[in-house]
């Protein structure tokens, strides 16, 4: 068996670790800096990264050796795939792995938002009883336009139906009985914006969905709208929300994705009526232990030629 050299640059849970030790020598360098990445990278016959390391053609010109590149979890929009092709390198994701987590993340920050449950403990915990303030609203019969009607869309509408919400799906990938089947009813994005009390995006990144929700967007909106994202930053104009959220447009928004991560503590990000977390969709004990095994058995599959369940370049 050939030795294989195996690079982690954002760490991997045990289990995932394991499986590629018992094939492979593995070298955790997690949080290794850019720079270090182009001095070492030549040597691996393979990479694994989750969203922090930026797999750029720079990266890929350093890597001879490269066969394949792993992202633990979904979004490859860290790696330059024109590059990956270029240099016949392997990409591959584990993207049912984290589906749960970010679609019970979608429902916790559904609930949080309309009830301000954020608000209600920090007050609280300072000694405060502001009952009367916090007057919420239900998702009790309310219309969710989902877009992006994918693994984790779909799930967060199953969860959300628990609510006797309505759905509408707004994706222009799948054909409209697809979306009947997974229980959504289908819709243009026009109407979805002009129906939906709450509006939560489960899109990738890229050319076409970049600043998917604009200023001309959310003047398409309802008065009052909720807006929820735990998709990627970028996808929504940020200072086209936060002058929603001022003019009252948005009532609120529910936000676990920035376009610049960390954001620090900006206008959006501290204002009242946003309940944020720092990209924590992903981040539960299952799904990281899920993604671990996905990604070295996939990695591994990569590297010995043989099929593959998630292959993206
Ligand atoms: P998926 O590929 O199953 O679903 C994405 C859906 O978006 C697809 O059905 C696709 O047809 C649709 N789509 C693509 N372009 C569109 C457009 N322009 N308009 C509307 N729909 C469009 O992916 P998924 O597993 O459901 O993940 C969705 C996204 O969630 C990922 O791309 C990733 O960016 C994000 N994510 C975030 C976290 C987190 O930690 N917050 C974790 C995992 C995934």
């Amino acid at each position: 068996m050939p030795e294989w050299k195996i690079l982690l640059t954002d760490g991997l849970e045990q289990n995932g670790q394991d499986i590629l030790r018992a094939a492979a020598q593995v070298d955790n360098r997690a949080g290794i800096s850019a720079d270090d990445l182009l001095k070492v990278v030549g040597e691996y016959d393979a990479l694994i990264v989750r969203g922090r390391t930026k797999v750029t053609a720079a990266v890929f010109d350093a890597a001879p050796r490269l066969k394949v590149v792993g992202r633990a979890g979904v979004g490859v929009d860290n790696i330059d795939l024109n590059a990956a092709k270029a240099h016949n390198v392997i990409v591959v994701n584990s993207p049912t792995a984290t589906t749960i987590a970010v679609a019970e993340l979608t429902l916790g920050l559904m609930l949080a938002v309309v009830r301000e449950i954020p608000r209600a403990d920090t007050t609280m915990k300072a000694g405060q009883w502001i009952k009367k303030e916090l007057e919420g609203r239900e998702l009790w019969r309310k219309t969710l336009g989902v877009i992006g009607f994918g693994r984790i869309g779909t799930e967060v509408a199953r969860r959300a139906k628990a609510f006797d919400m309505e759905i509408l799906a707004y994706d222009p990938l799948l054909p409209a009985e697809a979306i009947r089947l997974r229980g959504g009813e289908p819709v243009s994005l026009d109407e979805l914006l002009r129906r939906a009390d709450m509006i939560t995006l489960h899109v990738p990144l890229d050319e076409n969905t970049r600043n998917l929700l604009n200023a001309e967007a959310f003047a398409k909106m309802k008065d009052g709208v909720y807006i929820i994202c735990a998709a990627r930053g970028g996808v929504i104009d940020e200072e086209a929300l936060l002058q929603a959220l001022n003019s009252g447009k948005v009532a609120g928004a529910g936000l676990d994705v920035f376009a610049t991560e960390p954001p620090g503590a900006t206008a959006l990000v501290t204002h009242p009526k946003v309940v944020c977390t720092p990209h924590i969709g992903a981040q539960t004990v299952e799904a990281q232990t899920r993604a671990a095994e996905d990604i070295a058995t996939e990695v591994l599959a990569a590297l010995e030629g043989k099929p593959l369940r998630w292959r993206v370049a």
